[in-house]
């Protein structure tokens, strides 16, 4: 059966990405878009503004206007955008997939709560060789353990708005996991001065931001002599909008639940 699918945030940068990724799925079908209410684009057709050719999908302001519409809602706009879907769909019991990084404390709380009664599918990062570079950042953790020193580098472009990005923080959890640390006391972000010197413990970030960096990200196991480092580059952000779609299809056959690019890919 085909899965009905709902994008927001459409006229986005991964919007756009995800109206397209959506029409190359042959389980799929976009049957919703949202935008901002206050947006020009209200009315639009989505597959226009994606560049694909008129396909009937009119841009609306809100999800409470097309909830029978659609199965899964995939979201890739800002926090409290985020928030407000979310309350939605965990009322019509409509799944989500969830891209929108930068949730403080309080909107992971409220977060929590509102998916409680629907299955959800989120993660920092949907590409597949991100996800096996999770992986593969677990076993190299566990195999190099304590006698090396963990740096985490990650680059944008310079109109992401949260750093360091969910993808880099993602890693520092699954390398702290490894290592049975907690990240929120060993991660540093950035470094200036007069620092000391580095403590074993301790797992740095760094941040680059510019131009039209899709998304690297480098985590250095740095030893007496050696060094071994994991990178993944994204070049194209189909990448991401593949791998949310694969979710959302992956997520509408599931029951109420957490889930993450992990689960969808059979990696854990
Ligand atoms: P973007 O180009 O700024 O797109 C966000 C879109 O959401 C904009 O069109 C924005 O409209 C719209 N929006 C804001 N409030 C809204 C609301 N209340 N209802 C509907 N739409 C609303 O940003 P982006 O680069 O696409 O990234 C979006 C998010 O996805 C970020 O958090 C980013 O970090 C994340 N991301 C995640 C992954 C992953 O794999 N998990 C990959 C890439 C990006 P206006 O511009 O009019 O405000």
């Amino acid at each position: 059966m085909t899965v009905r699918i709902a994008v927001t945030g459409a006229a986005g940068r991964m919007g756009r990405i995800l109206i397209e990724a959506v029409s190359l799925n042959d389980d799929c079908e976009l049957t919703a878009a949202i935008e901002r209410p206050e947006s020009s684009l209200l009315g639009a057709d989505a597959g226009e503004l994606a560049g694909l050719g008129k396909n009937g999908v009119a841009i609306v302001g809100d999800v409470a206007s097309v909830l029978e519409d659609f199965d899964v809602l995939i979201d890739f706009t800002v926090p409290a955008a985020t928030l407000a879907n979310a309350k939605a769909c965990g009322a019509a019991g409509k799944g989500m997939v969830i891209g929108t990084t930068g949730f403080n404390q309080e909107q992971k709380i409220e977060l929590e709560a509102a998916i409680a009664p629907i299955a959800i599918c989120q993660a920092s990062n949907f590409s597949t060789g991100v996800n096996l570079c999770f992986k593969l950042l677990d076993m190299a953790a566990k195999v190099l353990g304590d006698d090396v020193d963990v740096e985490i580098v990650e680059a944008h472009h310079r109109h992401k708005i949260d750093a360091p990005s969910g993808t880099a923080l993602s890693m520092g959890h699954v390398v702290a996991d490894a290592l049975g640390r907690d990240l929120e006391k060993v991660a540093v972000y950035g470094r200036e001065g007069q620092t000391g010197a580095r403590e074993r413990d301790t797992i740095g970030f760094a941040t680059v931001r510019g131009g039209d960096v899709v998304g690297d990200h480098t985590v250095m196991f740095c030893a007496e002599g050696e060094r071994v480092e994991i990178t993944h580059k994204a070049s194209s952000r189909m990448s991401f909008g593949r791998g949310a779609v694969r979710a959302a299809a992956w997520v509408s056959a599931q029951s109420a639940g957490r889930y993450d690019m992990q689960d969808v890919l059979g990696l854990k």
